[in-house]
């Protein structure tokens, strides 16, 4: 049907000034002025704000190729954008698998014209409402997706379960560990990677989570075997002989004993007595039997500390349930491939248990690792780009070590709260800084690197944990899974060699929905490399525009394109 003709337009008077034209006599305008006038209003009219809605939901499915040409400018922009969003997740997939696009675009005519009509309520007798004002009932396909791409929630593995919509709704998790979530850790929503693995591993799934640090991992795949400890009998005398039915794997001995931490933070308020053990180096052999020997419902270990243990015959595992590879990336890094081949072999048949892995980053090694020993696992990726636009990047050129100090202590320190981590390569580069930091201002400093011991590494955390050091001066020790709230400033006093650990480093910064600061030093020592990967980095994540690489960099490396080439003098 033909759209009627403006009633400005009608009453207007070709000619007249506009004090004449405002309450005119309506004039009659013939067939062909009719027509003109019609188009004319057509291609003039921006959408209404229903239609900009229905745009941007419109945006979100629109797939490869159907972004259509006829919308108008806001519209498109919005439509293309999402399209960009969504092309970041594209390892191995089939058009099958990708429960995005299951639902063709949502916005017909019909929509469009009745829109309007009432455009207040046009959006609820359409489309419904939101999902968050629905009930689970009420929730359509539509909706789910809607909530998948607000919390940046990507699958991938046909049949993934939906998102958590809250702690309770589902029933999913009993009660009590609702209450401890909620009242205890006062945890209120479950963050998106939360949402996403929960269902599918209590679903039965193998599971590969992809999510930035930060993003709460670990309750996500400490809950599911919560619930499952939850509804068996606590350990007797003769299961406690068994091993764990819970077995999670960490690089690193500090992120094994965070996990037990996060762990033991639920379980001492169980009701069912449960166990949580912790198997790192730096503890004895003796230790260790003892504290198994009480049993272990869910044990935290590093690869090599674990192998030691089964090689040495004080730890079996008869009866892992559940297997988790936190940090799966890095375990990799540190060469644990191996290692991880052997515990996954030796803890039984690829369907006989649940394994799980969580990484920051996805790589082929990674992937195929979860094809060789993962059944069909669901694949959940949820987008950093939240917690990315959280930490502000800024670099600087500045070749001696002197000078860095007395910028940090001149110009920046001030500008930050504690606790601040400052990372160096260098065993001796720590000591030295933390002299001078001693000797020359009145910050306490802390400081952690491979050659401390277990007990004095666990101190220097609980140092800046507890507020009693402003600054941790750290190696990659310190780079990967730690979690220390509030840490308002990341200095890289010495760039790392690796640009996987530049992104662990700054990632101790801008957790939890706190913004961060990181800072960097570079020299033209600096491997030309990791520099140009930094600065490819810097750029790409700056969606706020709040990224600064400093001049100074700019002249002593060339950019552009980047291509960037230390200058050699
Ligand atoms: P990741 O393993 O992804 O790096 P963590 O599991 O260490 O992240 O969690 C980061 C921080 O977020 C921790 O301080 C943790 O206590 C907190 N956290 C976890 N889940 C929630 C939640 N649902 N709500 C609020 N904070 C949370
Ligand atoms: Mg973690």
């Amino acid at each position: 049907m033909k759209r009627p003709i403006d009633i400005n337009k009608l009453i207007s008077r070709e000619g007249k000034r506009p004090s004449e034209t405002a309450i005119g006599k309506p004039v009659y305008l013939n067939k062909k002025k009719r027509i003109e006038a019609a188009a004319d209003r057509e291609a003039n009219e921006e959408p209404t704000a229903v239609e900009n809605i229905q745009w941007i939901k419109a945006g979100n499915v629109i797939k490869n190729g159907e972004a259509g040409t006829s919308h108008k400018a806001s519209g498109t922009n919005i439509a293309v954008h999402a399209q960009k969003n969504r092309s970041k997740f594209r390892f191995d997939w089939n058009a099958e698998d990708d429960t995005t696009g299951e639902d063709g675009p949502v916005v017909g005519r019909k929509v469009k014209v009745a829109a309007r009509k009432s455009p207040e309520t046009l959006e609820e007798f359409y489309m419904g409402k939101h999902w968050s004002q629905k009930t689970l009932d009420e929730m359509s396909e539509r909706d789910w997706r809607i909530l998948r791409e607000d919390y940046h929630i990507e699958t991938k593995g046909g049949s993934i379960q939906h998102p958590l919509r809250n702690w309770t709704e589902t029933s999913s998790i009993p009660m009590e560990i609702v209450d401890i979530i909620e009242t205890k850790l006062k945890y209120l929503e479950p963050t998106p990677i939360q949402r996403a693995t929960i269902p599918n591993v209590l679903d039965g799934r193998d599971f590969v989570g992809i999510a930035a640090t930060g993003s709460g991992k670990t309750l996500a795949f400490l809950i599911p075997p919560l619930c499952q400890l939850n509804k068996t009998p606590p350990l007797n005398d003769f299961t406690k002989m068994d091993g764990p039915s819970a077995l999670i794997l960490a690089p690193t001995r500090e992120l094994a004993q965070q996990i037990e931490a996060e762990a033991n933070k639920v379980v001492k308020f169980l009701h069912r007595p449960t166990k949580v053990v912790s198997l790192v180096g730096g503890h004895s052999i003796e230790e260790i039997s003892y504290s198994l020997s009480h049993g272990c419902d869910i044990l935290v270990a590093t690869p090599g500390r674990l192998i030691d243990c089964l090689e040495s015959n004080i730890l079996v595992l008869r009866q892992v349930r559940t297997l988790i590879l936190d940090e799966a990336d890095r375990m990799i890094d540190f060469g644990f491939e191996d290692q991880l081949t052997t515990i996954l072999t030796r803890t039984g048949s690829v369907k006989g248990r649940q394994t799980m892995m969580f990484t920051a980053t996805m790589s082929s090694t990674i992937e195929r690792i979860a094809n060789g020993y993962l059944n069909k696992p669901a694949y959940i990726r949820v987008g950093s780009q939240d917690t990315k636009a959280q930490i502000k990047q800024i670099v600087q050129y500045l070749p001696s070590e002197e000078q860095r100090f007395s910028k940090l202590c001149r110009d920046v320190l001030p500008r930050f709260g504690s606790p601040v981590m400052i990372f160096i390569n260098y065993k001796r580069t720590a000591d030295w800084l933390a002299t001078k930091f001693s000797s020359e201002t009145r910050y306490r400093v802390t400081t952690l690197h491979g050659s401390k011991s277990q007990e004095q590494r666990e101190h220097s955390l609980n140092l800046l944990r507890s507020g009693k050091a402003d600054i941790m001066i750290a190696t990659d020790v310190a780079g990967r899974g730690i979690d220390i709230p509030n840490v308002s400033l990341v200095v890289n006093f010495q760039m790392c060699t690796s640009f996987e650990s530049y992104i662990h480093r700054i990632g101790r910064t801008g957790r939890a929905g706190k913004s961060g600061c990181a800072l960097t030093f570079l020299t033209e020592r600096d491997d030309p490399k990791v520099v140009e990967e930094l600065f490819h980095y810097v750029k790409t994540t700056d969606t706020e525009g709040i990224n600064d690489v400093e001049p100074s960099v700019r002249q002593k490396f060339h950019l552009g394109r980047n291509q960037l080439q230390p200058i050699v003098h």
